[in-house]
């Protein structure tokens, strides 16, 4: 099963990916993530990378294809995937288009998750992530049960420099510019699904279910 996310930075396709990885016994692919994990650790990636990120604008789409490809030849994917956060541009869907034909699997499920503006506003200046196990929490919405800690591995809860508000008003933009139009690419491949992602966390992955069971 090959399923994407995708939708505006906020729009709760992390939340949703892990919680459908974790039922389908699939890996969680989420390219925010392995940057995160390479800035973190200071390797050249890393460094290149957090260029980018620090001023919410794409990483390039050869050095994201190049990382993507890498990580869907791993063994763990012969059974499926969850893409969280790519592609985000025309380009990356083709190449993603081809990496699947090469590795004889089909786009199964693409959830186009919707939310408002004002709420994407919310969600990522209240977001809080985990630095060790990245368990993505909210501040109001679906906060830790002790404060800055997280409840899955105990690690420490930080705010992503990205998620301050000037950052995240460059991300819409280049959201609305850029992967946008992949809802469109989508839509003509008669795969996409559109989910109202306002409803709280447990309705949303309700939704997601019903047509992954069908
Ligand atoms: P994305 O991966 O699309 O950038 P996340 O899954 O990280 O989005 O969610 C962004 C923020 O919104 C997080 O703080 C998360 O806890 C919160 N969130 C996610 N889904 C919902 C929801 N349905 N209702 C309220 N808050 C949500
Ligand atoms: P995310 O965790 O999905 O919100 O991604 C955080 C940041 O990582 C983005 O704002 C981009 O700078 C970079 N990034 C993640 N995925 C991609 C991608 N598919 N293409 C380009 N840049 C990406």
């Amino acid at each position: 099963m090959v399923i994407l996310f995708l939708g505006a930075p906020g729009a709760g396709k992390g939340t949703q990916a892990s919680v459908i990885s974790k039922k389908l016994g699939i890996p969680h692919i989420s390219t925010g993530d392995i940057f995160r994990e390479a800035v973190s650790q200071g390797t050249e990636l890393g460094k290149k990378a957090k260029e980018y990120m620090d001023r919410g604008e794409l990483v390039p789409d050869e050095i994201v294809i190049g990382i993507v490809k890498e990580r869907l030849s791993k063994d763990d994917c012969r059974n499926g995937f969850v893409l969280d956060g790519f592609p985000r541009t025309v380009a990356q869907a083709e190449a993603l288009d081809s990496a699947l034909s090469e590795l004889g699997k089909n786009l199964d499920f693409v959830f186009n998750v919707e939310v408002s503006e004002d709420e994407i506003v919310r969600r990522l200046t209240g977001r809080r992530t985990c630095k060790q196990c990245n368990a993505v929490y909210h501040i109001e919405f679906n906060p830790s049960k002790v404060e800055a800690v997280c409840d899955v591995c105990g690690g420490e809860l930080y705010q992503r420099d990205d998620d301050r508000e000037e950052t995240v008003r460059n991300r819409i933009k280049v959201y609305n510019e850029k992967t946008a139009p992949l809802i469109d690419y989508y839509q003509r491949k008669g795969i996409l699904i559109d989910i109202n992602g306002e409803l709280p966390v447990e309705k949303v992955t309700e939704e997601i279910l019903k047509y992954l069971s069908k």
